[in-house]
């Protein structure tokens, strides 16, 4: 059992809080937002009033913030100012890699042990406490996230060092955007040239077009296992939630001078859609490519 503090207690952070509470820590939680607060005390937590009494004497700190500015925020305004040497600070939010490793050195400086720990799941997963988290940070910080995450989720790998979990993270979304677009517009393909379109699956999922956009998260209703597709595009992963990693993906790509003609091509497709529907899921871009 440890005293852990939480800040941001939103659609993820609610429910991963609850879960920590739930294996029997002591959560000090902090959200800018009373409705949240709330909930959290609902659910076992102790909730605070600033985000100093989530941090002030507590072993671990987890934040799970919007973005790259908020976390820079409650690191320099919070986190550097509140922890004692020692103190494992835990981020889970999305964010670039090059803020992931600045607020380490932030840490760092101040003898705190840093680890990003961005996740994949959803909210689901969150609240079920089966997600996944890619860990970037030293041996010894490693060690010491790995009970808290895995009172969280089912997978914690180590990536590398600090920055590692977020670049891992990003990574695999450009894929994933980019191979859910070559799927949907492959089976729009093949229906326009007169296929059967489960045969086509069948064919190319024994095949070597074989991927989990199409065998995991297949983009047709009615074709594969049960997806967003066969419940009208509703639920799943956000279609802004995935354009929000392709931009971090597209900072990334140019401060690393990598080239990614695919997954540019991917974040200005998934701009397009997100436009106007955002809150879908990113499989429903299948949509946009009706003609
Ligand atoms: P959210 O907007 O629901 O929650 C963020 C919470 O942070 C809000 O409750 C907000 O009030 C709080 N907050 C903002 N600034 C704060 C501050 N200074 N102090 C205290 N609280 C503050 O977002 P979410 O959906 O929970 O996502 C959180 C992170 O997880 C994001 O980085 C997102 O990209 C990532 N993520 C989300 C999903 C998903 O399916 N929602 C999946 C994987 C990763």
């Amino acid at each position: 059992m440890m005293r852990i503090g939480f800040i941001g207690l939103g659609n993820m952070g609610g429910g991963m809080a609850a879960n920590l509470a739930k294996a029997g820590h002591e959560v000090h939680a902090f959200d800018l937002s009373g409705e949240a607060l709330a909930r959290a005390g609902e659910a076992g937590c102790h909730p605070v009033s600033d985000a100093a009494e989530a941090i002030r004497n507590m072993e671990a700190v987890v934040t799970m913030l919007p973005a790259g500015k908020h976390v820079r925020a409650v690191y320099a305004n919070d986190i550097v100012i509140n922890a004692s040497p020692g103190t494992l600070v835990l981020d889970c939010s999305t964010i670039d890699v090059d803020s992931a490793r600045d607020v380490a050195e932030m840490a760092k400086a101040k003898n705190i042990l840093p680890v990003d720990a961005p996740v994949s799941g959803g909210i689901a997963a969150a609240n079920g406490g089966t997600l996944t988290f890619m860990v970037g940070g030293s041996e010894e910080a490693f060690k010491r996230a790995e009970p808290i995450l895995s009172d969280m989720g089912k997978t914690v790998i180590h990536a590398g060092d600090n920055g590692a979990g977020q670049a891992a993270k990003i990574c695999n979304n450009m894929l994933l955007g980019a191979s859910m677009i070559a799927t949907a517009e492959t089976f729009k393909m093949a229906e326009k040239l007169g296929l059967d379109l489960q045969k086509f699956y069948d064919i190319s999922s024994n095949a070597s077009g074989q991927n989990w956009s199409m065998t995991s998260y297949c983009p047709i209703p009615g074709v594969g296992p049960q997806s967003p597709a066969d419940n009208g595009y509703e639920g799943g992963f956000a279609a802004a939630l995935m354009l929000k990693d392709l931009r971090l993906a597209m900072e990334a790509a140019q401060s690393a001078g990598a080239k990614v003609p695919m997954g540019e091509q991917a974040a200005s497709l998934y701009a397009q859609y997100a436009d106007e529907h955002g809150g879908m899921d990113f499989s429903g871009i299948i949509n946009m490519l009706d003609s």
